[in-house]
Order: C-alpha cells, then sequence, then structure tokens
C-alpha cells in the first residue's frame, strides 16, 4: 500500500515524566520527512496497555502508518507488540529465527539467556521482522489494507537508529511514491519576525514547496522543502521558489544557500580571489578567528589575528594611537579603524577586520552602554567602521557571537560590492 502519512508514537512512562528526551521522535520525524511522508501528529503514551491500545487505535485511524518506539524489552511493562497484536486482531507465536538470533546475542557476550527474553522472540503472525544487530528486541511491521501499516522500533536509540537505516527506511521507500528535499537560505540582518511578516502570504499559501524559518543566534534560515516524484523534481521546485524568493524584498539579506554559515560561505570566495583577511579582536576575544579557521581551507585565506584585549596591546602591537585611545576611548569608531589597519599591515592581509566593544555584563555607560560595538574593516581603499548597538540586555555571549557575525557578514558584504558576479 501507499504511505502518505504517519504519526509517530512513542512508548514510555520515562518519557512522560520527563526523565528522558524524545531522541526517537526528531529521529524518526526527520527520516519520514526525507522519504516524502508526511508527519501530522506524534504523541507519546506511559506503559500501560488501555492507554496504549486507545493511542494506537487513534494513530491509525488518522494515518496510513504509525511507527512506535520503546516497550520491546523482556519485561512485563514491555507490551507495545502485544498491544500492535490485538489492534491488528493477530495470534502470537514464538519465531525460532528470531529465538536463535536472541540466543546467539547472549552466547557473543557469554551471558546466561533469561527466561523472559523469549518474549522477545514472541512475534505477531504475518509480521515483517527487522532483525536487531545491537540488541535483543527484534523490531517488526505489521500490515493491512484498509488498515494501515504499524511498524514497532526498541527505544534505545542506538539499536533503532541502526534498524531504521538497515529495515525501515528499504520497507518504506517500497510504499512511497515521492521525496522531500529542501534547500536552506541563509539570511543575516533580517529578524525572524520581519522574515515572516514579509513571507506571511508565500507561507501560508504554499504546501509545495514548505517555507519555514529558523532563527538561531541573531541568524535566520530558511528552509524550503519540496516534494516531488524523484529528486530532480523536488528540487528542480527548490529551485523555482529560491529564485521566486530572490525577487522580493527578502532578497539582499540572502547571504548564501546550503552554506552552514557566514564563514563558510566567505572562505570559498576569499580563496576565488585570492585575497587573505587577518583580524584585531578584543570584545570578540578570538572569536572571530576561531570561526575563520572553522571552516577547512582556511590557512589560504588567514595569516593570523591578534587579541588586542588590553589598551598596551592595541598600541604596541597593532600601532593604536595612545593619543586616540585616551581622546576616544577604546570603544570607539576611531580606535576601531587603527586596529583593523594595524593588524592587515602587521600581516600582510589584504583585508584587516576588528572588534572594540562592550560585551557586559557590566562597563556600560549613558554614552556607551553594553551592547556597543564598533567594527572596523581595512583594506586598499582605506578604513571603514560600523556601530552596532546590540541589546543592553543580552548576554555576553550572544553580544560576542553576533559581534563576530557582523565582522565576518562585513566582510562578506566588501567582497560583494567589489566582485558583484559572485553570489
Ligand atoms: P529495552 O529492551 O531496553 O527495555 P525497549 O524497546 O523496551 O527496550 P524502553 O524500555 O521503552 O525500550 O526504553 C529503553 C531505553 O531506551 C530508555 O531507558 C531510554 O534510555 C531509551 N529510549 C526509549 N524511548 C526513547 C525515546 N523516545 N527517545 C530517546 N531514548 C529513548
Ligand atoms: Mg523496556
Amino acid at each position: 500500500m501507499q504511505i502518505k502519512t504517519a504519526e509517530i508514537l512513542c512508548v514510555g512512562t520515562e518519557l512522560l515524566l520527563g526523565d528522558i528526551v524524545n531522541t526517537n521522535a526528531a529521529y524518526l520525524a526527520r527520516t519520514l520527512a526525507s522519504l516524502g511522508i508526511s508527519v501530522y501528529h506524534q504523541s507519546v503514551v506511559g506503559d500501560n496497555p488501555a492507554r496504549m491500545r486507545q493511542a494506537m487505535e487513534t494513530a491509525l485511524g488518522r494515518a496510513d502508518l504509525v511507527i512506535t518506539s520503546g516497550g520491546l524489552g523482556p519485561t512485563c511493562d514491555d507490551l507495545t507488540k502485544e498491544t500492535a497484536a490485538a489492534c491488528f486482531g493477530r495470534q502470537m507465536y514464538c519465531d525460532t529465527d528470531s529465538l536463535e538470533q536472541i540466543e546467539a546475542f547472549f552466547a557473543r557476550r557469554g551471558k546466561e539467556m533469561t527466561p523472559n527474553n523469549r518474549k522477545q522472540a514472541m512475534m505477531p503472525e504475518g509480521a515483517a521482522i527487522f532483525a536487531n544487530d545491537h540488541g535483543t528486541a527484534p523490531g517488526l511491521a505489521l500490515e493491512e489494507e484498509g488498515r494501515g501499516v504499524m511498524i514497532l522500533l526498541p527505544g534505545p536509540p542506538r539499536e533503532l537508529v541502526p534498524m531504521v537505516d538497515r529495515w525501515v527506511i528499504p520497507y518504506l521507500s517500497a510504499r512511497t511514491d515521492c521525496v522531500l528535499r529542501s534547500r536552506n537560505l541563509h539570511l543575516f540582518g533580517i529578524g525572524e519576525s520581519a522574515l515572516e511578516a514579509l513571507l506571511r502570504d508565500r507561507m501560508e499559501g504554499s504546501l509545495n514547496p514548505t517555507l519555514a524559518p529558523y532563527c538561531a543566534d541573531g541568524e535566520v534560515r530558511l528552509r524550503i522543502t519540496a516534494r516531488g516524484r524523484d529528486e530532480a523534481e523536488a528540487y528542480a521546485l527548490c529551485d523555482a521558489e529560491e529564485s521566486a524568493l530572490r525577487k522580493t524584498e527578502i532578497a539582499p539579506y540572502i547571504y548564501g544557500v546550503d552554506v552552514g554559515s557566514i564563514e563558510a560561505a566567505l572562505v570559498p570566495l576569499l580563496v576565488e580571489h585570492g585575497l587573505t583577511v587577518s583580524t584585531a579582536e578584543s570584545c570578540t576575544g578570538g572569536l572571530i578567528a576561531k570561526r575563520i579557521t572553522d571552516v577547512p581551507g582556511a590557512s589560504a585565506v588567514f595569516p593570523g589575528g591578534v587579541v588586542s584585549y588590553a589598551n598596551e596591546v592595541k598600541a604596541d602591537v597593532l600601532g593604536v594611537d595612545r593619543e586616540t585611545l585616551a581622546a576616544h576611548g577604546a570603544v570607539s569608531a576611531e580606535v576601531a579603524a587603527q586596529m583593523a589597519r594595524g593588524v592587515r599591515l602587521a600581516t600582510g592581509a589584504s583585508i584587516g577586520i576588528s572588534t572594540t566593544g562592550i560585551a557586559g555584563p557590566g562597563g556600560g555607560t549613558p554614552q556607551k552602554p553594553v551592547g556597543t560595538v564598533w567594527l572596523g574593516l581595512s583594506d586598499e581603499r582605506g578604513e571603514s567602521t560600523h556601530l552596532l548597538q546590540l541589546d543592553s540586555h543580552a548576554d555576553r555571549a550572544y553580544i560576542r557571537t553576533c559581534s563576530a557575525s557582523h565582522a565576518l557578514y562585513h566582510v562578506l558584504v566588501r567582497l560583494r560590492e567589489k566582485y558583484p558576479e559572485c553570489r
């Protein structure tokens, strides 16, 4: 039968109590999405047969596929299999192949198999059985035209994940006629709510592709997901949506597609144009250098950087004028410009970037509150500076991360001004 919709049903009182995090649900949801199966509901139920039966009936009533995790173990509170068998009106039998595998699992570990482990070889009549390579409880699938498909998987992720890869994906691929593929547009300089406001009509109007914004550390990712009969068709739909989005007001904020981060977009661009960048960091304390060197191949574009936290280092190492420091303070446009120029000249880089600011929580003044950050950029055309006025109530980590992102972004923008053909 064809599967278009699924419900994930996780079994375990531990989940209801919040003792463990439901990572299986997230993993299963991602896997189903990649197969083009829509998940409209996820639920969690404890180890209680009546409530589990009810949850299974509800799920079977509204989805083509129900996929469960947990409760396949040997103890008497592991009831998922028996309850599923009852839902499908199937008797239980002892599957000799599964029993042999469970015996072999114990033998390999030199352990005695306890009688209750036989329970794990008991299967509903007519089930497709998925061997467990990393534990004792096999998984299984029950299928009945008009009723639906139910797949039962063990709870421990180190057993569930390999079982999904080896058995469940091939099983489901044979029962779907489409795939989902995504492209991520990376945006900078626009907030999630502003983006949503600009795209509300598009987001509500389209089921294929769908648009979903995600916000993290001051950056926004807009995921375009399309469903197609095959990969080529799904990507073609994503590409058409991307082209349409590039004609909207969000276009200026898009800095890359499937690039992962600003630095990951920046480093290849520097490589392509034979340019180098060096860093002079005060409030970001080396974060920009860290992020550039996170990108493989950074050695071709990054000669080095200076963490110039103290004024002496700004003056002695970077050549910032002491009078400028005294007259304007370390957090100033003048000092940011001199830091960027100083590090560019000291390292021989094509571009120098600098940060100097107040990351908090202390150190703010009415004139320069926490979140005041000056960025400097120096290249063969001279120096430019930018003032960031970040949220003074934001925490230190956020201010530092955001400052580093802005600095990297300014370099990217500068390159794009210089080389408008690069996208
Ligand atoms: P076992 O044979 O270990 O009893 P089981 O299939 O009966 O396996 P559960 O007893 O429900 O599964 O869960 C066993 C363990 O698996 C839990 O203690 C927990 O560590 C992990 N686990 C169960 N469900 C989830 C879940 N949804 N997400 C993440 N981990 C889970
Ligand atoms: Mg168990």
